[in-house]
């Protein structure tokens, strides 16, 4: 018989995977523990962006576009409910966003990317000069065209990742703080984790969601996985209006006015290590990125500046499943992690309980590839 003592599942990590997959196995009736060293959302998770975005990034199209399309709903169903029952303002709101063409050639690179959209049910509308400057006119006059995506949605993530953890504590899971040092083994398998304190919580499987930390060794018995952290930086900014309230992207940077007034500015992919503090550099390159996007930005006064770490894996796409018998990994979500979480946790809750999850975990997650 089990030991009603101990948890049935323990979670490594407080950001968004860790508390998705948290909630995941504890509403499939676990017993479930969670694990921080810092504080819940205090990394990525709770400085990122916020987009819900299914028409770009890596593995999309390709192995993860499914993914990201389910994610959206998921957001769509169970944010709302999340809010209700936690009383947490996520912020979940559709968000038109606009992808701008500053040359010619931007915009032919834009007709080339919407090919494959409509076969997807994707929303959008081809922008030229006159268009774009009705809709957004602070947008610099030098814009050749955009286009104008419609099925874009936005969180706060910060207040979904707290929602996730509070809605896992309302069904009995317990957050400790600790560092975890390694894993507990019992014979073959995994039993636990050993705290740097020394002391060894067991449970029937760890799930290891710590983000870029996973790939350092840090994890005593955790197979060494090709995560690596980039580092990215975003700007708020007070600049009085109404306008920019579409987020508008080239390349790289964009600009958007957010949900209380703020205009964000972003961002910046950065190999630097485990190092999380903005730098004068990266504010050069964002700026001069916004002012090329709206160039009144330049009369804006900083607010904050913040960086953090997107876990990323040597393909770019998420590491998900069984790296021994009673550990699994969920991981390497990279600049999609708020999108992909409700998604990934459900893969994790299939991998523990058997429950399938609302859309097929694809071959090319399968942590196995780096094993
Ligand atoms: C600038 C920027 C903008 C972004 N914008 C978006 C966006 O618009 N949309 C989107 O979908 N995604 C976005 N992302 C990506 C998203 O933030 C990440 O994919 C996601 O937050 C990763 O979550 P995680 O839980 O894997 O990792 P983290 O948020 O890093 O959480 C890992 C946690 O594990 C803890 N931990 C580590 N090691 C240990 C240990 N040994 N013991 C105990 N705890 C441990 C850490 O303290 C941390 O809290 C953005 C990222 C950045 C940097």
């Amino acid at each position: 018989m089990r030991d009603l003592r101990l948890p049935d599942a323990i979670i490594v990590g407080g950001g968004v995977l860790g508390c998705a997959c948290a909630l995941r196995l504890a509403e499939s009736g676990l017993t479930v523990t969670l694990v921080e060293r810092d504080a819940i959302a205090s990394h990525a998770s709770g400085n990122a962006y916020g987009g819900l975005y299914p028409t770009f990034g890596p593995g999309i199209p390709g192995p993860s576009l499914p993914v990201a399309i389910r994610s959206v709903e998921l957001h769509r169903e169970l944010d709302p409910r999340l809010q209700d029952e936690t009383g947490i303002d996520i912020g979940l709101r559709e968000a038109p966003s606009i992808e701008l063409a500053l040359t010619p050639e931007d915009m032919i690179g834009l007709f080339d990317a919407s090919v494959w959209w409509p076969s997807q049910g994707f929303d959008f509308k081809m922008l030229d000069r006159q268009h774009l400057l009705e809709i957004e006119p602070a947008i610099t006059p030098e814009a050749v065209g955009g286009v104008l995506h419609n099925s874009h949605y936005e969180v706060d993530s910060y207040r979904f990742t707290l929602a996730l953890a509070t809605a896992f504590e309302r069904r009995g899971g317990r957050i400790r703080s600790g560092a975890v040092a390694g894993l507990e083994r019992e014979g073959d398998r995994v039993g636990g984790v050993v705290l740097e304190s020394g002391e060894v919580l067991q449970a029937g499987v760890v799930v290891i969601a710590s983000g870029p930390w996973a790939g350092q060794g840090e994890i005593d018995g955790l197979p060494d996985l090709p995560i690596r952290p980039v580092k990215g930086e975003i700007i708020r900014l007070r600049y009085p209006g109404t306008d920019l309230s579409h987020r508008v992207v080239v390349g790289r940077s964009y600009v958007a006015r957010k949900p209380g007034g703020l205009v964000w500015i972003g961002t910046t992919d950065e190999e630097a290590g485990f190092d999380e503090k903005p730098t004068s550099a990266a504010r050069d390159e964002i700026f001069a990125g916004a002012l090329a996007i709206a160039p009144g930005l330049e009369s804006a006064e900083i607010v904050e500046h913040t960086a953090c770490l997107r876990p990323t894996s040597a393909d770019g796409l998420p590491v998900v499943g069984p790296v021994a018998d009673g550990a699994i990994v969920a991981n390497g979500a990279g600049s999609k992690g708020i999108l992909l979480s409700h998604a990934i946790a459900e893969f994790v809750r299939e991998i523990v309980t058997g429950e399938e999850a609302s859309v097929a975990m694809p071959a090319e997650y399968d942590v196995g590839r780096f094993l």
